[in-house]
């Protein structure tokens, strides 16, 4: 952005804004080469259905260990990665990577019923999009209703009839949709009538105060009735404390995930703690 700026905006440059310039410099020039380098891994967290606790899917969410930056934040990279048009190559490397997983775990004996494959609003504006993802499939191998594509009503702020018909195109494939970070964009409900989606997820914003904000509480009690009236599963996200994890249960939420049932942990770890979960008891709220 700085070389569209004119020598005369220049000299208003805060010196704030200039540490932010250089910042993103660095994370774009790294960025370029840490794909190829290895530099990313997906960690994987736990959805649990709310009644018995049970593994119903994963989450997997992409992570950065950067020798020159140390660990950066995925709220960090990925919008600097839309903007140097990045995201393409890392979506794919993430869907790969993420329904290869699914495949791997299936092999050794545990079964994960789902994975939740996080996507920006530029990589589904791509025509390629259903295609690309359809090759991932193939290539993986994997049961394409067991992957669910998460994305934040922001995409209904990108070319609205093309989405539509990649979005349409991914269900025709079996592949689901959940709205992520739901209640915090700033669009109409009209799109749940017009879009494929499955699953509401309810930002952790609101599950955060449950207990102690009324507004929050009224509003979480709104999405759960939302979903129920049209038929799709609500997902509480950020569930970290029991309390939090009972109120959402007795208000006929039934899908949770959060640092109360387990952070984002790596392939191998997660196996063993569901695995072992699975033979002992499951945790109780
Ligand atoms: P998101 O999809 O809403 O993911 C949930 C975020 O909340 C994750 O942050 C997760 O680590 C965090 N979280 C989970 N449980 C709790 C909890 O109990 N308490 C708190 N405080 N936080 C919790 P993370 O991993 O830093 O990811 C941030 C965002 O980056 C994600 O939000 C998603 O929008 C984006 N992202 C992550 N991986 C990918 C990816 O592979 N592709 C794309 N396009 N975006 C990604
Ligand atoms: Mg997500
Ligand atoms: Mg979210
Ligand atoms: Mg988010």
């Amino acid at each position: 952005q700085a070389e569209k700026l004119g020598v005369n905006q220049m000299a208003s440059y805060s010196p704030g804004m200039q540490v932010r310039i250089v910042e993103r410099f660095a994370l774009v020039s790294e960025m370029k080469e840490a794909l190829a380098r290895g530099e990313f891994r997906l960690d994987y967290q736990a959805q649990v259905g709310l009644a018995d606790q049970r593994l119903i899917g994963v989450e997997a969410l992409l992570r950065w260990d950067s020798p020159k930056l140390g660990a950066v934040e995925p709220d960090r990279f990925i919008p600097a990665a839309e903007d140097i048009g990045l995201i393409r190559e890392l979506g794919t490397w993430v869907a790969q990577r993420a329904c290869s997983q699914i495949v791997e775990w299936d092999r050794v004996g545990f079964h994960v019923p789902r994975i939740a494959i996080n996507l920006s609003l530029q990589e589904l504006a791509r025509g390629t999009f259903p295609e690309d993802f359809q090759h991932v499939i193939g290539e993986t191998g994997i049961d394409p209703s067991r992957i669910e594509l998460e994305v934040t009503e922001s995409v209904l702020l990108g070319p609205l009839a093309e989405t539509i018909d990649a979005l349409m195109a991914l269900r025709n494939m079996g592949v689901g949709l959940a709205i992520d970070d739901f209640g915090t964009g700033h669009s109409s409900l009209v799109y749940l009538k017009r879009l494929p989606v499955k699953r509401l997820k309810i930002d952790r914003n609101f599950v955060r105060d449950l207990g102690r904000d009324l507004n929050d509480e009224a509003i979480t009690r709104a999405v759960i009735g939302l979903g129920r009236s049209l038929g799709l599963a609500v997902l509480a996200e950020g569930v970290e404390t029991r309390e939090q994890a009972v109120f959402l249960s007795r208000e006929g939420c039934q899908e949770a995930q959060g640092f109360f049932f387990g952070r984002p942990m790596g392939a191998a770890e997660l196996a063993a703690r569901w695995s072992q979960a699975r033979r002992n008891h499951l945790k109780k709220i």
